[in-house]
């Protein structure tokens, strides 16, 4: 345990919490809302740091990350416990527990995780991720740290709901995001999140105005979030506020956990991914197989830059920095490809 950072004392012991836009008052012996800040003696503590609940290399294709050096490896690490309770939640063994709850936890430290992140001369970084890491911040933020003086990427995949100063204070350490942006109505947020959407659209904004590599996941829930109108009110706000360069993935959803509508029909995501890739560069679909859906065309002549068939990945038509080999546009960022 370490001492919870964005801590405010309140009364009678009360301890509140400003990491996320939730503020909870966590009464003495109790936890916040993620259940991994636990107040003791009137003293906020993260519980979960240092634990993790699972570590693996995995292709950076799979964060999702499409455009952040594709092809490449990073060690992915998560621990439990989340600020959002999402009826749908794929990883709600992990996230909605608690530290005492889970009995899968190893104890480490940032210089083992730097240790285990340092073996594979090939791996690209460390990717936060599994649960919320928002809610591992003192531990993510230690070893983003350590790893980025080593020269390796950081990479947060999260849901988005941190306060501001927390999101500003990790910026010069953290490389790229994945935010998941799960519908576009304060309805959905509040009804199968129990959370809200401005502080989400809020961390958009900073991380593309901090200048950070962003992509976006918008799992798409047949009957929540599928409408024509909603979702192309979603797409015209990302190309207005985040560029139409933003990468966008509209991921298939199946029935887990508290939800049991049907899966997302390929015809919902081809309908969506045809509406947004007309104010969008770069739509993908995930979570399920189509035959052009994970490939990268140039937005300009339609070559094809980048071939994904599952997590193998080659650029066939992709020079060395970032460019379209057939018309020069430039594809991926300079420093977002090896
Ligand atoms: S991080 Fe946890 S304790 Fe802090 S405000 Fe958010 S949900 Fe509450």
């Amino acid at each position: 345990m370490k001492k919870a950072a964005y801590v405010e004392q309140g009364k009678n012991s009360e301890a509140i919490c400003h990491l996320c836009p939730h503020h909870c008052t966590v009464r003495e012996g109790k936890s916040g809302i993620c259940r991994v800040r636990t107040n003791h003696g009137g003293i906020l503590y993260s519980a979960n740091y240092g634990k993790v609940c699972s570590m693996s290399m995995d292709p950076i294709e799979k964060k999702p990350l499409y455009h952040f050096f594709p092809g490449r490896n990073i060690l992915s690490a998560g621990s439990v416990g989340c600020n959002l309770q999402c009826l749908f939640c794929q990883n709600y063994e992990i996230s909605q527990t608690g530290v005492d709850e889970y009995p899968h936890l190893h104890d480490y430290s940032p210089a083992d995780i730097l240790s285990f992140a340092s073996r594979d001369p090939d791996n690209l970084g460390i990717a936060y991720t599994y649960n919320e890491p928002a809610v591992w911040y003192e531990f993510m933020y230690d070893i983003a740290r350590l790893a980025s003086q080593k020269g390796l990427k950081n990479v947060m995949v999260t849901n988005g709901y941190i306060s501001p100063e927390p999101l500003e204070d990790i910026f010069p350490y953290m490389d790229a995001f994945g935010v998941d942006l799960k519908a576009f109505t304060d309805r959905f947020y509040k009804k199968l999140t129990h959370s809200t959407l401005d502080p989400v659209l809020d961390t958009l904004k900073r991380i593309r105005k901090a200048g950070k590599h962003l992509e976006i996941t918008n799992l798409i829930i047949p009957g929540e979030n599928d409408d024509d109108e909603t979702f192309e009110n979603m797409v015209r706000w990302i190309a207005k506020n985040l560029g139409k360069e933003t990468v966008l993935h509209l991921s298939k959803y199946f029935p887990t956990y508290k939800l049991s509508h049907p899966s997302t029909p390929a015809s919902t995501l081809e309908r969506l991914a045809g509406m947004a890739s007309k104010h969008l560069d770069y739509v993908f679909i995930g979570n399920t197989w189509t035959k052009n859906g994970q490939n990268t065309r140039c937005p300009s002549c339609g070559n094809l830059v980048i071939r994904r068939t599952g997590y193998s990945t080659s650029k066939p038509g992709l020079d060395k920095d970032g460019k379209c080999m057939k018309c020069g546009r430039q594809v991926l960022d300079r420093d977002c490809i090896s």
